[in-house]
């Protein structure tokens, strides 16, 4: 565990909260997002996505190892605190119904059960669904295709509706890779009159790492 190195919120994209290497510039999005519009206002990360962060991940979501969903929450709370606190609602991103009867669990559920339970925030596990089977991500070349593929494919659940409106909502994943499923998650969610969607996630891939 002493390996695990965090991302310095000082020195992240403020878009999409990967390491940037320039300090003490007001404003800092990083190249690799500059171009893109995502739905959610930022998304922030505890740590890059390599090493023993990805051996944990790993382990998280396909070895049974949920409880380490309390650990990343934990760290999430103290480093990411205030943060969280400015959100109404914690909502996962909804696993592929496939997936999720495999695993048993979604991962990024587990975190936001822990967060609600630490923070008092409303979690709300079943709010977003995904309908039907998308097409493989990896078949759709364009990151455009990609995302239209994905935006219809994920909706808020009709009795959840009304708990949407006029709310600052924080969802949650496990990695931020294109931030298409998470956009098309904060999508569903402003349709429904979210007032802000942000991200937070426990890691960023960065290119080339
Ligand atoms: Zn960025």
């Amino acid at each position: 565990m002493n390996n695990l190195e965090f991302i310095d919120s000082s020195m992240a994209c403020i878009r999409c909260g990967a390491p940037v290497s320039v300090k003490g510039i007001e404003v800092i999005v990083c190249k690799n997002c500059g171009g893109l519009n995502f739905s959610f206002i930022k998304n922030e990360s505890l740590f890059v996505y390599r090493d023993s962060v990805k051996e944990l991940i790993h382990k998280f979501k396909f070895k049974s190892r949920w409880k380490l969903g309390f650990l990343f929450a934990d760290f999430m709370i103290s480093r990411k605190g205030a943060f969280i606190r400015g959100y109404d609602l914690l909502v996962p991103v909804p696993l592929n119904p496939l997936r999720f009867l495999k695993r048993g669990y979604n991962q990024s559920g587990i975190i936001g059960r822990r967060l609600s339970s630490l923070t008092g925030i409303p979690f709300y596990g079943n709010l977003l669904s995904r309908r039907g089977w998308s097409k493989p991500q990896s078949g759709l070349k364009t990151l455009k295709g990609r995302y239209s593929n994905m935006k219809d494919r994920i909706y808020v659940k009709r009795r959840f509706k009304g708990n949407v409106s006029g709310k600052r909502i924080l969802l949650l994943d496990d990695v931020m890779t294109t931030g298409i499923t998470a956009s098309a998650c904060s999508y569903a969610l402003i349709e429904c009159g979210a007032d802000e969607v942000a991200l937070l996630t426990v890691a960023r891939t960065v290119k080339g790492k």
